[in-house]
């Protein structure tokens, strides 16, 4: 698989930068998802030409830096109009927030595992302040983890095990991070890497109050081989 970072930053986008949003393609490029769709995402996805080859888009939750561009895909898609709606797989809640993804050009539907393509997809639920999955994706005999925002949590702990290239919610230092905090903290995100056995941790949702390459220096701690999601960079999987 190929994964290309079209936004790392939340719950804000740094200067320049956009939050969280994935685009992920099978080595033969016949199936790709987006992962994500936060602010500043979906400018990027048209500079890719991806709007018209999308399989399907997978929210991995409804805050605003994993989804606000998606209301203006749908003009996008108004504008551009598919030959049917676009799959969108996103949690049940919140309903006022789902409820802004009620359009004709989506075809929505809840988070569930399932086959798209040559992709096999499942969600397991991660520990969030509102309803959030892990994502994972099977393909081309690879498997690819992303957490979703998520803390500390024993079901995506074991989601994680064995990932080819695992995708971390780093949102908080460890000097800021609680048992009780939304996300993981650097630190958390190597452990979590290393405990599950994967091959590649990527760090995303790079909040821009922290230098990235402190964040980075706290992850190689517990995994030495850690790597920033850069923006716009392609990895291979
Ligand atoms: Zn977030
Ligand atoms: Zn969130």
């Amino acid at each position: 698989m190929m994964l290309k970072i079209l936004g790392n930053n939340g719950p804000y986008p740094a200067p320049g930068g956009a939050c969280s949003g994935y685009l992920l393609s099978s080595d033969s490029g016949n199936t790709r998802l987006l992962i994500d769709c936060g602010t500043g995402v979906l400018n990027r996805l048209l500079a890719e030409g991806a709007l018209d080859t999308l399989d399907a888009v997978l929210l991995s939750h409804l805050h605003y830096d994993h989804m606000s561009d998606m209301l203006p895909m749908q003009y996008a898609l108004q504008f551009n109009p598919r030959p049917k709606p676009l799959p969108v797989y996103a949690p049940e809640a919140p309903e006022a927030v789902r409820a802004l993804l009620e359009a004709p050009c989506f075809d929505l539907w809840p988070a569930e595992d399932l086959t798209i393509g040559e992709m096999r997809v499942a969600f397991t639920p991660a520990r969030h302040p509102v309803p959030t999955n892990a994502i994972a994706v099977e393909c081309d005999g690879e498997r690819f983890v992303f957490t979703g925002d998520s803390n500390q949590d024993a079901l995506v702990e074991l989601f994680c095990e064995g990932a080819s290239l695992l995708l971390a919610d780093c949102g908080l230092s460890a000097a800021d991070h609680s048992f009780t905090a939304p996300h993981y903290s650097a630190r958390l995100c190597g452990e979590l890497a290393k405990s599950a056995h994967a091959k590649r941790l990527l760090l995303t949702h790079l909040n821009p109050k922290y230098a990235p390459q402190a964040l980075l220096e706290e992850a190689r701690e517990a995994y030495p081989n850690a790597e920033l999601a850069e923006l716009g960079e392609v990895y291979y999987i």
